[in-house]
């Protein structure tokens, strides 16, 4: 009997804006120093009505990624707290995990024992570009050195983690040994593209036109093809996944923002947004700190969001050639950065997508996924082996 698939929700908790980096394209440069932080009240008050909502309807788990600022520079005892909050509000109702995304400035022995314990935090992201001169401190100096220290820590004591590097303006010219530092280290990573700003001045400064982009993330892919090790990167991942389902003629899957979404940013005073539109009032799903998740989910300003989405992709994938085999969730979940981009040059994924299925064809791998993918129909049992 096929089970139907239950919901998951993943918050992205802007627990604090304040930081001790001033990473110039930072979409919270403006608030960098607001040492404001979510008080225990308000975070009582979220899981409550989180947990109004996905206990009934059977979720199958909920993940919290505390977020900042710099979330480190809060005490751990404040998280130990949390996960206690935690406790007693979903208990062993829903299964809960907490992540964090952190610059990997501070890391004491505490940290390192707390984060090895896994007692709270679950998985670890860490923020940073390895080259490029963006990722500096309160007076300009670069903090590359405290970090790979700490990187250092964090692999002597064998506590997993990712990493992020922000694609960029200075970033740009970097991108192949961005990904041979984490390849070589076997370390998966995130080519995140400069997607969301603070004001006009940072997009002058950090923004990448669609050909820079395309052409970066077509580097990168050489770069992973090449590579002995092959080290996941995204979204490299995603855009090979989609370019086989397109050779190996996959059944269609497309996303839809109604019942797909599952990523939701919590700003510090509760606010929801979609994870594209955080910040824009127009887009704002409501406040957790009043609100029921059921009654985020069908808020006005989630309609308005679907209902665009739902057009931009009827506009934009629906005459895509990849489209199935790329569900255009980049289409449907972008920023207003990104959607001017759509309008101005078009889908980079598609640009991307394209020239990863012409080299998958032109190296001969198109045919043996083809035709292992034909096996596999006639006979469901086989495995598709990897190539
Ligand atoms: S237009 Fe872009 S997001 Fe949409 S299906 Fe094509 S590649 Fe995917």
């Amino acid at each position: 009997m096929l089970m139907a698939k239950r919901p998951v929700a993943q918050f992205v908790m802007k627990i604090s804006k304040y930081c001790n980096l001033r990473c110039t394209y930072c979409y919270e440069f403006n608030e960098l120093g607001n040492k404001q932080r979510m008080s225990p009240e308000l975070i009582s008050r979220i899981f409550e009505n989180i947990a109004s909502h996905v206990v009934p309807n059977e979720y199958e788990w909920v993940s919290f990624v505390w977020h900042g600022g710099e979330p480190f520079l809060i005490p751990l005892e404040y998280y130990e707290s949390i996960g206690r909050l935690q406790q007693e509000i979903f208990g062993e109702k829903v299964a809960v995990w907490n992540v964090v995304q952190t610059n990997l400035t501070v890391m004491t022995p505490r940290h390192l024992e707390f984060l090895k314990s896994q007692k709270f935090f679950r998985a670890i992201g860490i923020s940073f570009d390895v080259l490029g001169d963006q990722r500096v401190d309160t007076q300009g100096r670069r903090k590359d050195d405290v970090v790979l220290e700490n990187m250092q820590k964090l692999i002597d004591h064998e506590i997993p983690f990712g990493a992020i590097a922000v694609l960029a303006r200075n970033t740009l010219p970097h991108v192949k040994p961005i990904y041979q530092f984490y390849d070589q280290l076997q370390i998966g990573s995130r080519f995140l593209p400069f997607y969301m700003d603070a004001s006009n001045d940072q997009i002058a400064r950090h923004a990448v036109t669609y050909d820079e982009q395309v052409d970066a993330l077509k580097t990168i892919f050489g770069e992973w093809l090449a590579s002995d090790n092959a080290t996941p990167v995204d979204p490299i991942g995603d855009y090979v996944d989609y370019a086989i389902a397109h050779i190996s003629k996959r059944p269609a899957k497309h996303y839809r923002r109604e019942a797909d979404e599952f990523v939701f940013m919590v700003g510090l005073d509760g606010s929801v947004w979609g994870q594209g539109e955080a910040y824009e009032p127009e887009y704002q799903y409501g406040n957790l700190a009043q609100d029921g998740f059921g009654q985020i989910l069908s808020s006005q300003g989630r309609r308005r969001s679907v209902e665009e989405a739902q057009s931009r992709t009827e506009r934009l994938c629906r005459q895509c050639p990849y489209y199935g085999a790329c569900p255009g969730f980049f289409v449907a979940d972008s920023s207003p950065q990104q959607k001017r981009m759509f309008e101005e040059s078009g889908c980079p994924v598609r640009d991307v997508v394209g020239h990863i299925v012409r080299t998958l064809e032109t190296t001969g791998v198109a045919e043996r996924i083809t035709s292992r993918a034909a096996i596999l129909e006639k006979n469901p049992s086989t495995q598709l082996v990897p190539f």
